[in-house]
């Protein structure tokens, strides 16, 4: 009797965890295109590999989601060949800190100080229901693989509950992307609350049933030791303990703004730094900070987009590169940056190394084409799986087509990239072997349905937010 009470239980516990699996992942309402063996055929291919370098009419041959070769007239009997004349072949671009949910708010950011970032994000982020989490994060997915970034840190400041949690990570599932999804405070939490820890662990614990096979990983965003104040310790040590005993990768936003002085040194000296804890920002670092992050192994997210455009300063990506921290290039929002096109915010990051030391060559092309690819990977601690075309990586490939207005021509593929590609120029993105956009067109989203749904949702928001 007590072995069948026994074994009913264990039934019933099977069966709760069999269908938590089988809910989460049948909300995932889209199939994602299979996985096909191809070859990208006589394209220039910049493998950002210090020892493959570039090859001019060079091939990429995919299999199993897979890097299987990369160089000039592979064999590939069987594999679909993709033509690659006129296209530039470069690993799958890397975003390293991102709040997508908030890209339902695109360029909301105002002219006065009570519609700047912080109140209009705070004030709209309270009213988010899970459903506008996931188009928020579904549009921001979905420019992602348009404009060429495979890989993602999805920053997700606004998990109210975990419904919220759970929609905000579906809209990644269903694009299909790679990322770091780190669940982070509602917006409004007092500093004087604790995040809620009890949900970053079941999550956790479930973990296996939102990986989309090993695409998504999870980390924590966390508050620091400050955020609209200094937040007590009894505040933030438990959680940065308690993410820590999870072994996940911990961010934080710190010393954001050139005045934010002396915060890198604080967490320094209360031993909350390390190769897992990501810095954003840091524009307040002086060159012993520099030597604490290095030290420690703690990368840093740069956002030139957005610290410039809400007046934290000018990004301090070479200072952070000649102090040996790792850096990692980010959209951080489009609340502030409007879109989301990495070569641009590259192209920024180097005109502004360019113009702070009035040096022509102070950052070449190709350097900043390496912030965008394997240094982002390097960052989120992802070099051994993405960031460069190499035989055995998982294959996140991107083609950049040179046959439009702002090309036109082919002259040095990392200056063209840098300093003239935009979203429209990609011609083709795959992910983990996966074709996701081909042609200039998504293949895993409807691209209609993903504007149309954002669309209402902030109507919707909107409607509430006046009524309030
Ligand atoms: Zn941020």
């Amino acid at each position: 009797m007590l072995d069948r009470r026994r074994f009913a239980g264990s039934m019933a516990a099977f069966a709760a965890t069999t269908l938590s699996r089988w809910r989460a992942s049948a909300a995932v309402t889209n199939a994602l295109p299979s996985r096909k063996e191809f070859v990208l055929r006589n394209a220039y291919v910049m493998t950002m590999d210090p020892e493959l370098g570039d090859i001019a009419g060079g091939d990429v041959h995919i299999k199993d989601g897979v890097i299987a070769a990369v160089g000039k007239a592979l064999k590939a009997p069987g594999a679909a060949v993709v033509d690659g004349e006129r296209m530039i072949v470069l690993p799958g671009l890397v975003d390293t800190h991102w709040h997508m949910w908030n890209t339902l708010l695109r360029s909301f950011a105002g002219e006065r100080a009570d519609q700047g970032y912080f109140p209009l994000t705070t004030a709209f982020g309270r009213i988010m229901t899970p459903d506008d989490m996931y188009h928020g994060a579904r549009l921001a997915a979905a420019e992602a693989l348009h404009s060429g970034i495979t890989t993602v840190h999805d920053f997700c400041h606004n998990a109210r509950s975990r419904a919220h949690a759970e929609a905000d990570i579906r809209a990644l599932q269903e694009a299909g992307l790679r990322a770091r999804w780190s669940y982070g405070w509602p917006q409004g939490l007092a500093d004087t609350q604790i995040s809620n820890m009890a949900d970053v662990e079941g999550l956790h614990r479930d973990w296996a049933s939102f990986s989309n096979g090993g695409l998504l990983s999870m980390g924590f965003a966390w508050r620091g030791m400050f955020r609209n104040t200094a937040l007590p310790p009894e505040v933030y040590r438990p959680e940065f303990e308690r993410a820590r005993r999870l072994g996940i990768p911990i961010s934080a936003h710190v010393g954001s703004s050139e005045e934010a002085k002396g915060q890198i040194a604080a967490h320094a000296k209360e031993n909350l730094l390390g190769k897992d804890v990501q810095i954003v920002h840091g524009l307040s670092a002086s060159p012993a900070e520099m030597e604490m992050l290095a030290k420690a192994g703690s990368p840093v997210s740069v956002s030139p987009g957005t610290e410039m455009r809400i007046g934290y300063g000018f990004p301090k990506v070479g200072e952070f590169l000649a102090a040996g921290v790792c850096v990692g290039i980010s959209v951080d929002n489009t609340v502030l940056s409007g879109d989301a096109n990495l070569f641009g915010l590259l192209k920024t990051t180097r005109n502004v190394e360019n113009a702070k030391s009035h040096d022509e060559f102070k950052m070449s092309a190709r350097r900043a084409l390496e912030l965008g690819t394997i240094e982002g990977a390097r960052s989120l601690g992802m070099e051994n799986r993405v960031g460069s075309l190499k035989p055995g990586k998982r294959a996140d490939v991107i083609m950049i087509s040179t046959q439009h207005l702002n090309m036109g021509v082919f002259t040095d593929p990392a200056h063209m990239l840098i300093e003239s590609a935009e979203a429209e120029n990609v011609d083709t993105v795959i992910v983990d072997g996966r074709v996701l956009k081909r042609g200039g067109r998504l293949t895993s989203l409807s691209m209609n349905r993903v504007l149309e749904d954002a669309v209402a949702s902030l109507d919707a928001m909107r409607k509430r937010a006046n009524s309030r």
